[in-house]
């Protein structure tokens, strides 16, 4: 008898304790806000965690209105990451409308958002939510998204830790080429012209001026005085690129660069990432196209005032 209860036991303990463990392996299911976000948590998260984007690549989280399917979504989450910072103006309707009842993470928490700088006379003044493109802000979110995870999954908290550090040293090692890159530009030509005002915390980190016609949210339709502000700036400066956005209207730089004498530039990647197989599927791609493309415009509106300057000194 007792042989056979021992038996018994035995084969419940190792009967149950692999099952219990496979269960514990799965990987979790999180939601984030929007594609940059996602590809952050995603290379915080690793094996431990499958990721799904509410606004999806090449969407724009400022204009997003949720569906039925993105309540569905979240039903299923074992946690949720968004931005912040006033990004997701959508995201509380979403919550309520869908019952979630888990963890929503802040990926930005602890971030002082900047108010949106005041040259925009028609807008009134929001938090500029975009901290993201600063390379020193973004170091930021990748421990609050380890910190984050390991809440939920603590026994893995040493590997979200080790893959949010090998994020930190990545991006360290692009701003430290981009503070390189960017000395070399005269500080009177730090200027640079884009589809709406999404770098400005990037620019403060590097001493860059953006500029563009549009404010912080693609919400509003830039007014003509704007426009025409913008098209004043490239002129002044001899600004010879201004750059279109992956989101937003390029109809609008288009016409402003032809107004300006000004050619159109490459798309940059603002508020989502490209496609796989894109000029932008990860953070630290797209953080290096965008700098590699801003940086070559800067030299070589630089370049056309130096020569400006010559032929002004020899005539
Ligand atoms: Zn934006």
């Amino acid at each position: 008898m007792i042989y056979r209860l021992s038996f018994l036991l035995f084969f419940l303990l190792t009967a149950w304790a692999p099952a219990h463990s496979k269960e514990s392996q799965k990987p979790l299911k999180i939601v984030a806000s929007f594609s940059i976000l996602g590809n952050i948590v995603k290379t915080v998260g690793g094996k431990e965690i499958e990721v799904f984007y509410i606004v999806q690549e090449n969407e724009d989280p400022h204009i997003f209105r949720p569906t039925p399917e993105t309540s569905l979504l979240l039903a299923k989450a074992d946690g949720v990451f968004i931005n912040g910072l006033g990004l997701e103006g959508w995201f509380s309707r979403l919550i309520t409308a869908s019952g979630y009842k888990g963890n929503v993470f802040i990926a930005a928490k602890g971030i002082e958002g900047e108010r949106a700088p005041c040259d925009h006379p028609s807008a009134t003044p929001i938090l500029d939510p975009h901290a993201w493109h600063s390379l020193v802000h973004v170091q930021t979110y990748a421990q609050n998204i380890a910190d984050d995870l390991s809440r939920i999954r603590p026994e893995k908290a040493s590997y979200f830790e080790k893959n949010a550090q090998a994020f930190i040293d990545e991006v360290q090692k692009i701003y430290d080429w981009a503070q390189k890159e960017v000395s070399k530009i005269p500080k009177s030509q730090r200027k640079v012209v884009t589809g709406h005002d999404a770098f400005f915390y990037l620019g403060r980190d590097l001493g860059i001026e953006f500029v563009s016609p549009q404010g912080v949210t693609t919400e509003a339709e830039p007014s003509a005085k704007d426009v025409a502000r913008v098209i004043q700036f490239v002129k002044k400066n001899n600004i010879k690129t201004v750059f279109v956005e992956s989101l937003t209207s390029q109809r609008l730089i288009r016409e402003l660069a032809d107004e300006a004498g000004a050619t159109v530039g490459a798309e940059l990647y603002t508020d989502a990432l490209s496609k796989k197989g894109g000029p932008a599927p990860t953070y630290p791609i797209m953080a290096r196209h965008n700098l590699t493309h801003i940086f070559s415009a800067m030299s070589e509106s630089a370049q056309l005032e130096a020569s400006l300057q010559r032929r002004r000194f020899f005539s």
